[in-house]
């Protein structure tokens, strides 16, 4: 798939405001709810794309901490998010994410991004302007492949409300300190929990001030992956686009 432009301006061919169609399947929750890992595996399982919209987030706050842009200052960082060249490549089997063409796919993960990606991401006027090339994205990829597995924190709410399949993952804190701090340290023992508890806790709290993504609004479905196992999550979430859509391909 090729990678998808993100660009602000001019002649993008689709307005954000123009509602979308095709199919879409919205997927949201907190950190450690497996919603990213599970919305890869069902878009690749739905021959979908992909679109991680908290890669954009991430890479936004990437291209501040690059250009010395102080994120206390809401517009230097809106317009940063205005105007920064942000790519998406939205293959489920190889997802990416450029900023001027440097590959991120491994420095928007860094504890440098992380521990302040909540402050950009908390920042209205930088919602704003990811919710209108999220949208874009969406709308371009539906067209090329059919459908689209987009993830995050407010694409059931806000990004996607018209989404034809919209489901809240949510797990239990211990399930997803758990599982973050096995993603992160190789073991989920005291110490590590202990480690992986701001990544999760705090910026949850954060979040949770601009996006509702604990409980599920109406028509959205909810699915607590607490005792599930990855496997079981990806079969849960198909068989709920199923049972929505019927068969999708
Ligand atoms: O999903 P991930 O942990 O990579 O998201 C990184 C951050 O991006 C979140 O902590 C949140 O601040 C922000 N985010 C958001 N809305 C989304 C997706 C992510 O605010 N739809």
């Amino acid at each position: 798939m090729s990678p998808q432009q993100s660009r602000p301006g001019a002649g993008e061919p689709l307005s954000d405001e123009a509602p979308l169609t095709g199919t879409i399947v919205a997927i949201d929750g907190p950190s450690g709810s497996g919603k990213s890992s599970v919305s890869r595996a069902v878009a690749r399982a739905l021959d979908a794309a992909y679109l991680d919209t908290g890669a954009m987030y991430r890479a936004v706050t990437w291209s501040c901490l690059r250009d010395d842009v102080n994120l206390a200052n809401h517009e230097a960082v809106a317009e940063q998010a205005r105007t920064v060249a942000l790519t998406m490549v939205m293959d489920p089997h190889r997802p990416g994410v450029r900023v001027d063409g440097i590959d991120l796919s491994r420095a928007i993960r860094e504890d440098r991004v992380t521990s302040v990606v909540s402050v950009v991401a908390t920042n209205l006027a930088v919602r704003a302007e990811l919710r209108r090339r999220q949208r874009l994205l969406i709308a371009d990829a539906v067209a090329q492949r059919g459908v689209c597995v987009a993830e995050g924190r407010d694409v059931t709410t806000v990004v996607a409300p018209d989404a034809a399949v919209r489901i809240l993952l949510t797990a239990s804190e211990a399930a997803r300190l758990a599982r973050r701090a096995t993603q992160n340290h190789g073991q989920a023992d005291a110490a590590s929990v202990a480690a992986t508890r701001s990544q999760v806790v705090d910026r949850d709290r954060l979040d949770s001030t601009v996006s509702d993504f604990t409980t599920a609004s109406d028509g959205v479905v909810h699915l607590d992956t607490s005792d599930l196992t990855f496997d079981e999550s990806v079969e849960a979430v198909l068989a709920i686009v199923k049972g929505a859509l019927g068969s999708v391909r």
